[in-house]
């Protein structure tokens, strides 16, 4: 398979763009979906904005530098890669404070229905944050069935919530129907793209969602904790109001005035004072993913994860696939369940093969197809097929859970 692999990338037109990453000697890094790889180009791009912007231009830069209006540099920059319009979106906050403020938003537009619904399972800080807004006496919180959502669409919804990419799966919803199916019950749509935002083509726009959020550490490449972003479509900007109303979010924030009269469009999402050194990372992330573009990525990890799945048949490995078989109905991602699921992630981590684990049982394999190359995809299968083969994951080791999994 080894053959076969690097001949796979010596034809691949992309494979160029893996010297643009820092991917680390020895490493197989398959969680690109959790952190993803550092850009070579940030750290420099951060010691210029910490040494020249900070600490020579100090608060200057927030005009010379531009410094105030980042979150929309950033999220117009972001907006192409989900089928948006520049200024539709905007850099900021998490995923989580993104989501609190926009399904308040739209709970505040609907008035007279109380529900959102979404999935059990969904990426638990989703589901968190309607259960905040439900203790607030503010939302109804109700868990459907995937394949009984469309159902339950009912006029006490005022907006279906849901993941895109499904974090542990990798199953995607059809967005474009759900869409519509929500707005023909009346209620409207909040998309998060955690999952699918720059490592898959999304239209926003051509399904006609209304609200949307995603994450920037994963497939765009921010760093650490990188600022989220939220997309809001124009014909709610007016309407739009959110709860977490600070003054960076204020029409006029250097009046200093008493009163809250909120910017317009999406920069009234903005609340405190945006971590500069967070979205300047993040931007070098975003112009990357644009400039290999969406499209080819998506095309590229397709081809990545089928090729995994035939170097595990071609080693005998028998896992149960969790992921849909069809590449075209899941995103990045191949997910297996195992028993052990754990302890073989350990010691797939010790040889260098970094995926990750799901409680309770899940092991999650991220193809960020922006640095992977299709060695990579026969390595990790030949030291997955060694991990089950010898027994070694049943090492004590392997077994003590760490803070973060
Ligand atoms: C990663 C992820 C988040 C992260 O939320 P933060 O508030 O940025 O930590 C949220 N939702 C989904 C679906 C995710 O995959």
């Amino acid at each position: 398979m080894l053959e076969r692999a690097r001949s796979l990338d010596a034809a691949d037109p992309q494979a160029s763009f893996r010297h643009r990453f820092d991917v680390p000697e020895g490493v197989i890094y398959l969680d690109g979906n959790s952190l993803g790889c550092l850009p070579k180009a940030t750290p420099a791009r951060l010691e210029q904005v910490v040494r020249g912007e900070w600490g020579r231009d100090l608060i200057r830069s927030w005009n010379s530098a531009d410094w105030i209006h980042l979150p929309q540099r950033v999220g117009a920059k972001i907006a192409p890669l989900i089928g948006a319009q520049p200024h539709e979106v905007i850099a900021c906050d998490s995923v989580s404070v993104n989501l609190y403020k926009l399904i308040s938003a739209a709970l505040a537009m609907r008035p007279g229905r109380k529900t959102v619904l979404s999935e059990p399972g969904n990426f638990p800080t989703d589901v968190y944050m309607i259960e905040g807004l439900e203790k607030q006496g503010l939302a109804q919180r109700r868990l459907v069935a995937r394949e009984e959502l469309a159902g339950a669409l009912d006029d006490n919804v005022a907006l279906l919530m849901l993941t895109h990419a499904h974090y542990k799966t990798g199953q995607l919803f059809d967005m474009e129907a759900l869409t519509r199916a929500a707005h023909e019950a009346g209620a409207l749509v909040l998309w998060d793209l955690s999952h699918s935002g720059g490592a898959l083509p999304v239209d926003l726009t051509a399904c006609e969602a209304d609200f949307a959020v995603g994450c920037g550490y994963k497939y765009l490449n921010g760093g650490p904790g990188a600022p989220a972003y939220a997309f809001v479509a124009q014909r709610h900007h007016e309407a739009i109001a959110q709860p977490l109303s600070g003054w960076m979010g204020h029409a006029k924030p250097f009046e200093f005035s008493d009163d809250y009269t909120p910017a317009a469009g999406v920069d009234r999402l903005l609340c405190g004072t945006p971590g500069i050194l967070g979205l300047a990372a993040l931007e070098v992330g975003v112009d990357l993913i644009a400039e290999i573009g969406v499209e080819r990525l998506y095309a590229k990890s397709q081809k990545l994860s089928e090729f995994f799945r035939q170097c595990l048949s071609e080693a005998d490995v028998e896992l149960e696939l969790v992921s849909p078989a069809d590449p075209v109905q899941r995103g990045s991602q191949l997910s297996f369940r195992h028993g052990d699921a754990y302890a073989i992630c350990q010691a797939l981590i010790a040889r260098g093969v970094i995926g990750d684990f799901r409680d309770p049982d899940i092991l999650r394999f991220g193809f960020a197809p922006a640095y992977l190359r299709f060695e990579d995809m026969a390595e990790a299968v030949r030291h997955l097929a060694e991990v089950i083969e010898t027994g070694e994951w049943q090492r004590s080791v392997f077994r003590e859970r760490a803070a973060v999994t």
